[in-house]
């Protein structure tokens, strides 16, 4: 049986009115469950590690607190791995009305001056650059009153640890810190022990992501077959699945097809009210329904877990997002089982997530993965015509007997 915590509103978590409307007015539906986490730890004041995949929300879990609890005569200071990332963060501060100043490579070193001396409310800044401030004296971080470390762990991997010790050595001591990170290797650890205060941890996806436990393979198959691949993993197992789509549409077609195939399943995205999504988790979770059928952004605000198999059946848009799906299984010390439905025109996009992942995804039927020029059904799937079809039953056939 899968456990489930639905959260149920950003209302819940300790936020005044003026920053509980300013967050209403980004319109989503409830806080991600590293929102739910760190926001109300963080306002209290003391010192928080986020464990966070990319993606999870992390930005506004210490937007909020920051924008709650700086005072006038300080600014938050917040540093992140790439001008990418530091530009998102912007981003999501602008859209909360805070002011800030980006203090990036590879822009004009001027402007970044000018901006500081406009008083921003936050400093979202690159190692790097910020040093070449510190050298240069347009930034003073005694008045850093909330330092977050984001992505802590990519951070150290790209060798700013140094960089980092000397910009929270110039911060003053009575700071709040916020540190993220997907990861805890033992240095990002010592970088936590060295200049954190006896920090709360959050933890949304465990330390280390948790693929060993997964049985992780890729199909590769027409697009046109999935429908049936599904029915068929869903008669192979037993237990509660959780399949992801890329889009709601899309979620909405695949649970459709599902329960049109006598399948009881449910379906969790941005068209369902919220009543509809309490149904299916409720649903979900006492057994009336086998099968969720989901988006990532759907799933993100969910915390579901102990599936028995995750599906994908459309690649997410992030790689990163493949571990947050992949890691709703496998949880508790119980083996997992995620399966990757890709197009052989996909194979580049499974590059990617392997590359994320650090390893290789088997492949179930390697006659069928590029670079092979002509595509074969996968033989572990129903196929279309009589004789392949035959080969599929004798398979299933031999399975069964085996197992009986
Ligand atoms: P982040 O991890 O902060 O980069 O957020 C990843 C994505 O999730 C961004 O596109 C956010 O806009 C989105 N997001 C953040 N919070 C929520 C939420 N509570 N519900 C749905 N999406 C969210």
């Amino acid at each position: 049986m899968p456990t489930i915590s639905l959260t149920l509103g950003f209302d819940q978590l300790g936020l005044s009115p003026k920053v509980f409307a300013k967050v209403s007015a980004l319109k989503f539906q409830s806080p991600t469950p590293i929102q739910s986490g760190a926001v109300p730890i963080a306002l209290k004041g003391v010192d928080v590690i986020g464990i966070a995949q990319t993606g999870t929300g992390k930005t506004l879990a210490f937007s909020l607190p920051m924008l709650e609890r700086l005072r006038p005569t300080e600014f938050g200071l917040v540093l992140a791995p790439t001008r990418e990332l530091a530009m998102q963060i912007e981003e999501t501060l602008h859209k909360l009305g805070v002011s800030t100043a980006l203090i990036i490579g590879g822009a004009s070193i001027n402007q970044q001056v000018h901006a500081l001396r406009a008083r921003p409310q936050v400093v979202v800044a690159t190692p790097g650059r910020l040093i070449d401030h510190m050298d240069r004296r347009s930034v003073n971080l005694r008045h850093a009153g909330i330092v977050v470390l984001d992505e802590a762990d990519r951070m150290l991997d790209m060798g700013f640890a140094p960089a980092i010790r000397r910009i929270l050595a110039a911060t003053p001591p009575r700071r709040q810190t916020m540190m993220f990170s997907a990861t805890m290797p033992p240095e990002v650890r010592k970088l936590s022990e060295e200049f954190m205060e006896d920090p709360e941890t959050v933890e949304v996806t465990p330390a280390g992501t948790p693929v060993e436990r997964i049985q992780q393979e890729v199909t590769y198959i027409p697009h046109a077959n999935k429908p049936e691949a599904l029915n068929y993993l869903l008669e192979e197992h037993a237990g509660t699945v959780l399949v992801f789509a890329r889009t709601r549409h899309g979620a909405r077609k695949v649970a459709k097809a599902l329960r049109t195939a006598n399948h009881s399943a449910c379906e969790i995205h941005s068209d369902r009210t919220m009543a509809q999504r309490k149904d299916a988790l409720t649903g979900f979770k006492s057994g009336r329904y086998r099968v969720m059928v989901a988006t990532d952004i759907a799933a993100r605000g969910i915390d579901v877990k102990e599936i028995e198999l995750v599906v994908n059946y459309d690649l997410p848009d992030n790689p990163e997002d493949y571990v947050h799906r992949i890691g709703r299984t496998g949880r508790a010390g119980h083996s997992g089982r995620a399966i990757t439905l890709a197009t052989p025109e996909q194979a580049k996009e499974v590059r990617a997530i392997e590359r994320v992942l650090k390893q290789a995804i088997p492949v179930t039927n390697p006659d069928a993965a590029p670079p092979a020029p002509v595509v074969h059904m996968p033989r572990a799937f129903p196929a279309r015509n009589a004789r392949q079809n035959f080969v599929f039953q004798s398979q299933r056939s031999a399975r069964s007997c085996r197992r009986g």
